[in-house]
C-alpha cells in the first residue's frame, strides 16, 4: 500500500485462539487493529457447542501465552498430564509417562476459557477493536477491502487470518489448496464426576486404543472428563439405536461404559466432527490495495492427535510479531519472512500428528511398543540432552518442528551404530576370549 508504514489499517478475521493472541501482541507493538469474529461475543452469549471441549496446551502454546503475561493464568486454569493411561480392551490399564523423568506434563486448558482469557486480554490492549457478530466473506486485495456478510466492505490495508481450517478468506483468494479428510471422524462424550471426585485418574491422558479407532478422555476443572470417539465416520452411522451404542461400549470400552449415565442420548445428540489436513501455499497474497497473510488453522489445519493445532497456532503469531520487529515494521517484507520460516515446520508437525494416530490407536497398546519406550527413557536419562524422544522434543521444547525428524534420524543412527559397535566389541572379545582358552 501506498501509506507510511505504521500508517496502515490493519485487520484481523477471527477472535479464536490465534485471532485474539495476534490482536494482543500487534496492539502492544502500538498497531491499531481491528477484528472481525462471526460469532457473537462468548463472554456474554456464553461458549458454542462445537469443536473439541478442552484441549492440550504444552512447551509451545505456554511460551507464546508467556509473551502476553498469560501463561500462569492458563495453568491455574488447566490440570498438568504427566503421561497416557492406556486402557487395553482386555486387562489393567498402565500408565506411560510422557518424559524420561516423569515431572513433565501437558496441560488439558478449556477451549472456551482459554479463548476467553485471550479475549479480555485483547479488548484490554489499547488500539484493539473487537467486532463481533461480524461474518467475513472474502478479501478483495486489489480493492483493500474486507467483504463482510449483511453489511458494507470495510477498508483494510494489512488482513490477517486467523478463521480457522475452513477459512472463508482463504477460499476468497483461489490459492493452491488442498484439504484431506480422514475416514475417521470426531464425536465428544462426558464423563461426569464420580460421588463428587473423578471417575478416572486426572493425572492422565486416557487412551482405549482399539487398533483402527480409539477413544480418549481428558480432565476437566469440574472433575468430569470430555472424552473423543475417533471412529470411521461408517461406524457412528452404524449405531443408530440406544441399544447398539450400550452395547458397542460394553464391548469395547467396558471400564467406562457405566460411566457416562446419558451414553445413549449423548451419542444421538452430539455431533460428528471432521478431521482434515490443509495444506496451502503461498500463505500470502499481495494485491494493489492490501497484503493478506494466513495464520493458525486457516494456513495449516491439522488433526489432533499430537496435541499441537493450537500450539503451532501460537507459534505463527509470535513469528510475525518477531518478522514485524526484524524489518522494522515493513509488512511486506514482515508476512513473506513469516511463510517461508513456517511453512516446513507446520508440514513437519502435519506428517507428525497423522503418524501419532497410528502410534495412539494401535502401537501403544503393545508390549513392544512399551518395552521400547521404557529403553527410550532409559536412553534420555543416560544421553541427557542428546537423546530426546519425538514426543519430548514436539511437546516441552520449542525446538522447530521442522528439525525434529531429522534429529531423531541422527540419534538413531548414532544409536545404531553405537549398538552395533558394542556388539562388535562383545564379538571381539569373544573371539579374543577364545584364542586365549
Ligand atoms: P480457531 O480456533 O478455529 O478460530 C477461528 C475463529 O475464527 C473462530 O473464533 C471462528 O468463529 C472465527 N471465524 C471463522 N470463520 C469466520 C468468518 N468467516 N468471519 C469471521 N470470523 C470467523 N490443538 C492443541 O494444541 N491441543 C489439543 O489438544 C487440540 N485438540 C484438538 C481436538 C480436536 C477434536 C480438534 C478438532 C482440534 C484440536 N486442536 C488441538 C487444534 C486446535 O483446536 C486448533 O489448531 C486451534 O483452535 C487453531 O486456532 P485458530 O485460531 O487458528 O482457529
Amino acid at each position: 500500500s501506498a501509506r507510511e508504514p505504521g500508517g496502515e489499517r490493519v485487520a484481523i478475521v477471527g477472535a479464536g485462539l490465534a485471532g485474539c493472541l495476534l490482536a494482543v501482541l500487534l496492539g502492544r507493538r502500538g498497531v491499531p487493529v481491528t477484528v472481525y469474529e462471526r460469532r457473537p461475543d462468548p463472554r456474554i452469549a456464553g461458549a458454542e457447542r462445537g469443536r473439541s471441549i478442552n484441549l492440550a496446551i504444552s512447551a509451545r502454546g505456554l511460551a507464546a501465552l508467556e509473551q502476553v503475561g498469560l501463561r500462569d493464568h492458563a495453568l491455574k486454569q488447566a490440570l498438568p498430564m504427566h503421561g497416557r493411561m492406556v486402557h487395553p480392551a482386555r486387562g489393567a490399564q498402565n500408565f506411560q509417562p510422557y518424559s524420561a523423568d516423569g515431572e513433565r506434563a501437558i496441560n488439558s486448558i478449556s477451549r472456551g476459557e482459554l479463548n476467553r482469557a485471550l479475549l479480555e486480554a485483547a479488548d484490554g490492549t489499547p488500539g484493539v477493536t473487537l467486532r463481533f457478530s461480524q461474518r467475513v466473506a472474502g478479501v478483495d486485495v486489489d480493492a483493500g477491502m474486507v467483504l463482510l456478510e449483511g453489511a458494507n466492505p470495510e477498508p483494510a490495508d494489512v488482513v490477517l487470518a486467523g478463521d480457522g481450517a475452513y477459512s472463508a478468506v482463504r477460499r476468497s483468494l483461489h490459492l493452491d489448496e488442498d484439504a484431506d479428510f480422514l475416514a475417521h471422524g470426531y464425536k465428544e462424550l462426558t464423563i461426569p464426576p464420580r460421588d463428587g471426585g473423578f471417575a478416572l485418574d486426572p493425572d492422565a491422558l486416557h487412551i482405549w486404543p482399539r487398533g483402527t479407532s480409539m477413544m480418549i478422555a481428558l480432565p476437566n476443572l469440574d472433575r468430569s472428563f470430555t472424552c473423543t470417539l475417533f471412529w470411521d465416520k461408517d461406524d457412528f452411522a452404524a449405531l443408530d439405536t440406544p441399544e447398539k451404542v450400550t452395547a458397542r461400549f460394553e464391548d469395547e470400552y467396558p471400564d467406562v461404559a457405566g460411566l457416562i449415565p446419558d451414553l445413549a442420548d449423548d451419542f444421538a445428540h452430539n455431533p460428528v466432527g471432521s478431521l482434515v489436513t490443509v495444506r496451502c501455499w503461498p500463505w500470502t497474497r499481495y494485491g494493489d490495495g492490501a497484503v493478506v497473510a494466513l495464520l493458525g488453522d486457516a494456513a495449516h489445519a491439522i488433526v489432533p492427535f499430537f496435541g499441537q493445532g493450537a500450539n503451532c497456532a501460537f507459534e505463527d503469531c509470535i513469528e510475525i510479531d518477531r518478522c514485524l520487529t526484524e524489518t522494522g515494521g515493513d509488512w511486506a517484507r514482515a508476512l513473506s519472512l513469516y511463510q517461508e520460516r513456517r511453512k516446513a515446520n507446520t508440514d513437519a508437525i502435519a506428517e507428525m500428528a497423522l503418524d501419532n494416530f497410528v502410534e495412539m490407536r494401535d502401537r501403544v497398546s503393545s508390549r513392544v511398543y512399551r518395552a521400547k519406550q521404557a529403553a527410550t527413557h532409559a536412553l534420555e536419562r543416560r544421553l541427557a540432552g542428546r537423546y530426546v524422544s519425538r514426543y519430548e522434543l514436539v511437546s516441552f521444547s520449542t525446538v522447530p518442528y521442522a528439525e525434529i525428524p531429522a534429529r531423531i534420524r541422527r540419534q538413531n543412527r548414532v544409536l545404531g551404530l553405537a549398538v552395533a559397535g558394542a556388539a562388535g566389541a562383545l564379538g571381539l572379545a569373544g573371539l579374543l576370549r577364545r584364542r586365549r582358552s
